[in-house]
């Protein structure tokens, strides 16, 4: 019996050749990981339609966000490049007290997968609820419309509905980000019930999304410990978030149906990253590169791709735009390789993250994977390309390494083990590598920064990303 990669590879080889042009529609669903997806093998049923839609297309068993946070990762898939060289990395940093805040922003020489489908014909619009991805960070290069902060999911899928109806001369793209899954998680009741919990139970009682970040910085402190009951009600309420989403996917699905539309679209379906429940000592994300942070669902589905498919070959992000562009064009401008060519050799996946204090990097090879963590010491502003060109094996403060096919969980570390010293050269050298490649990339324009007016400062807070 050939094997699930063979049946892949195969799969990708009878690919057909793009046959005009058609429309892309990419929806990102923020923090869902990966093995909180029914067919990625989780128990419960939280995504009937997402299932469907990857027994008619093809599910990436193993995709990594380029980040663990919104704004680095979403700017990744919209460039094609890693967070140190596309430079939206850094989160908000305070100003003096009381004078606002600044963040970084997408390089002005950085691709974006809107730009390129533009500049083909494609009419673009970005259709979103979250404030880290406001028109400030440079991302709405290239669309036509772009809205961030729509509100609740219905109120983007109305918004999706009336602009598609005017696009009746040019194919579209249009990038849909849902909220419900990030805290505070928004479920239906009975969704909660579905999986054993009540929605309104008061284990956290009136906790807001401000309270949430107090909350995720004491676990993360060990200031405070969450009890079982705790954790189990929140990823209660996660899952209900998730299934909740399920539905709204499926009411997308539906609009494209109505309007005949949807054998002439490819649709994607992935995470901009994932969520953490104590598996490695911290809830919520953006502080470190384990899997339940960066493996994140991918499906995509539509004419021009294969159907039916799981491909099991480790994949990034940074190639979903070159895949994508090309798929639905014939061709692209993006860097990256084709994800669907079966021509495509296979690449280590690159993950970073920058936080205050400290610099992260995580390298997946085969089933391998090697974090890197450097501290800061105070020079967090430094721009992101000097760090990473500066980092090498001497100066990580903590190096971990792990075998994902018996350890997915990342529980056991074998840096110190000199059976696996062999591996742990060969990754570090690659990381070190490929760290400053992508330094290099975006070596060739200064890292923009802006200041955050109070409103957006105050929505961020609003969402646990400010105290
Ligand atoms: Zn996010």
């Amino acid at each position: 019996m050939p094997s699930m990669q063979t049946l892949a590879s195969e799969a990708r080889v009878r690919t057909p050749a793009t046959e005009g042009p058609r429309n892309l529609l990419l929806i990102v669903i923020d923090c869902l990981r990966a093995d909180h997806v029914s067919c990625y093998g989780y128990h419960r049923p939280t995504t009937p339609t997402l299932d469907r839609l990857a027994q008619h297309g093809v599910r990436w068993s193993y995709a990594n966000s380029a980040s663990c946070w919104t704004k680095p990762s979403v700017a990744s898939l919209f460039s094609g490049q890693h967070p140190t060289a596309h430079g939206a990395v850094g989160g908000v940093k305070r100003k003096a007290a009381g004078s606002g805040a600044t963040t970084d922003t997408l390089r002005s020489t950085a691709p974006t997968l809107a730009e390129d489908l533009s500049a083909r014909g494609w009419r673009c619009a970005a259709l979103m609820n979250n404030v880290q991805l406001g028109s400030f960070t440079g991302l709405d290069r290239g669309f036509h419309v772009y809205e961030s902060q729509l509100g609740k999911a219905d109120h983007i899928i109305e918004a999706f509905c009336d602009w598609v109806r005017d696009q009746t001369h040019h194919p579209w793209f249009v990038y849909l980000h849902l909220l419900e899954a990030h805290w505070p998680y928004k479920p239906r009741r009975r969704h909660v019930r579905m999986f054993g919990g009540d929605r309104d139970s008061n284990v956290f009682r009136d906790f807001s999304g401000r309270d949430f970040g107090r909350l995720r910085q004491a676990v993360s402190r060990r200031e405070l410990a969450l009890t079982c009951e705790q954790i189990t009600h929140m990823v209660q309420l996660y899952d209900g978030a998730i299934r909740r989403l399920d539905g709204k996917i499926k009411k997308i699905l539906g609009i494209l149906e109505e309007r005949g539309q949807r054998d002439a679209t490819q649709i994607v379906v992935t995470a901009d990253h994932g969520e953490e429940f104590l598996e490695h000592g911290r809830i919520g994300h953006g502080q470190s590169l384990y899997e339940e942070l960066i493996h994140v669902p991918l499906v995509t589905c539509g004419p021009g791709s294969p159907s039916g498919i799981v491909i099991e070959e480790p994949v990034s992000h940074v190639d979903l735009g070159h895949t994508m562009v090309k798929c639905v064009s014939g061709e692209t401008s993006m860097p990256g390789r084709d994800l669907y060519s079966p021509n495509s050799a296979s690449a280590p996946v690159l993950a970073e993250v920058k936080t205050a204090a400290r610099y992260r990097q995580s390298l997946r090879e085969g089933p391998w994977k090697i974090h890197r963590t450097y501290e800061l010491n105070g020079n967090a502003g430094q721009p992101p390309t000097l760090v990473a060109a500066a980092v090498g094996p001497i100066h990580a403060k903590r190096v971990e390494l792990y075998n994902l096919s018996v350890d997915p969980g990342e529980q056991n570390d074998l840096s110190e083990k000199l059976e696996f010293s062999d591996i742990r050269a060969k990754l570090t050298s690659k990381l070190t590598d490929l760290s400053q490649q992508t330094a290099a990339e975006g070596s060739d324009d200064r890292p923009a920064t802006i200041e955050l007016d109070d409103c957006v400062v105050r929505r961020l807070r609003d969402l646990g990303y400010l105290e």
